[in-house]
């Protein structure tokens, strides 16, 4: 299997390309085609799986370059994956000029306010930031058309559990969920269920 089998932009191959990757990892040859059509996906994969380009490859395709409102939410557990993830992103997005920005807590509200002014398709955070971003009205969500859960597991086991459903009940309705785990416990199948459309499930 190739990337370019996966019906990519030629925009978005281009810089998969320039990253060095030549063959989609297993997590992306199934989880690329099924968000790609706009599916709801509960997927049980690990880190180092390529569990990132996974979701971040469909979500640079599906934005709309033009829209000004941020089209994509990216919920994650740690700072330090947000802006990975952003960065992995950015990277992916290049040649479509897709603008991601990561929010966390701990570094100054002020700031982020005045870049999330700024056009930005993907935003990608913690909880408790994102929320108080949505909450003072400085991160509208009227537009966003994509979720993604990653590493729900940890996001549990942190005690994020109310601030991530508060996000979500704040969302559009009309919307495509994605949800990345390591474990699939049971209160993970029980949040899948409650938020999420005939989900496909995926079993790395
Ligand atoms: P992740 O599981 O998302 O943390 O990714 C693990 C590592 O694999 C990262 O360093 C990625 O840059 C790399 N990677 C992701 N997809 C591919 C691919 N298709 N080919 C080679 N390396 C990849």
């Amino acid at each position: 299997v190739h990337f370019k089998e996966l019906k990519l932009d030629e925009k978005i191959l281009r810089a998969i390309e320039q990253l060095g990757y030549t063959e989609p990892t297993e997590v992306q040859q199934r989880v690329i085609p099924v968000a790609l059509q706009k599916q709801d996906i509960l997927v049980k994969s690990k880190t180092g799986s390529g569990k990132t380009a996974s979701f971040a490859t469909p979500l640079c395709e599906l934005v709309d370059w033009e829209e000004n409102k941020p089209q994509a939410l990216v919920l994650t557990p740690t700072r330090e994956l947000a802006v990975q993830v952003q960065e992995d992103i950015t990277n992916i997005g290049r040649y479509k000029r897709i603008k991601g920005l990561a929010l966390y807590g701990k570094s100054p509200f002020a700031r982020q306010k005045l870049a999330l002014k700024q056009k930005t398709h993907i935003v990608v955070g913690t909880p408790g930031r994102v929320l108080d971003h949505i909450e003072k009205g400085t991160l509208d969500v009227s537009k966003m058309e994509y979720l993604v859960i990653d590493e729900a597991d940890e996001m549990l086991n942190m005690g994020f559990l109310e601030q991530v459903e508060s996000i979500i009940k704040l969302l559009p309705k009309e919307r495509t969920t994605m949800l990345f785990s390591a474990t699939l416990s049971d209160v993970i199948k029980k949040l899948s269920s409650k938020y999420m459309k005939q989900a496909v499930s995926i079993e790395i």
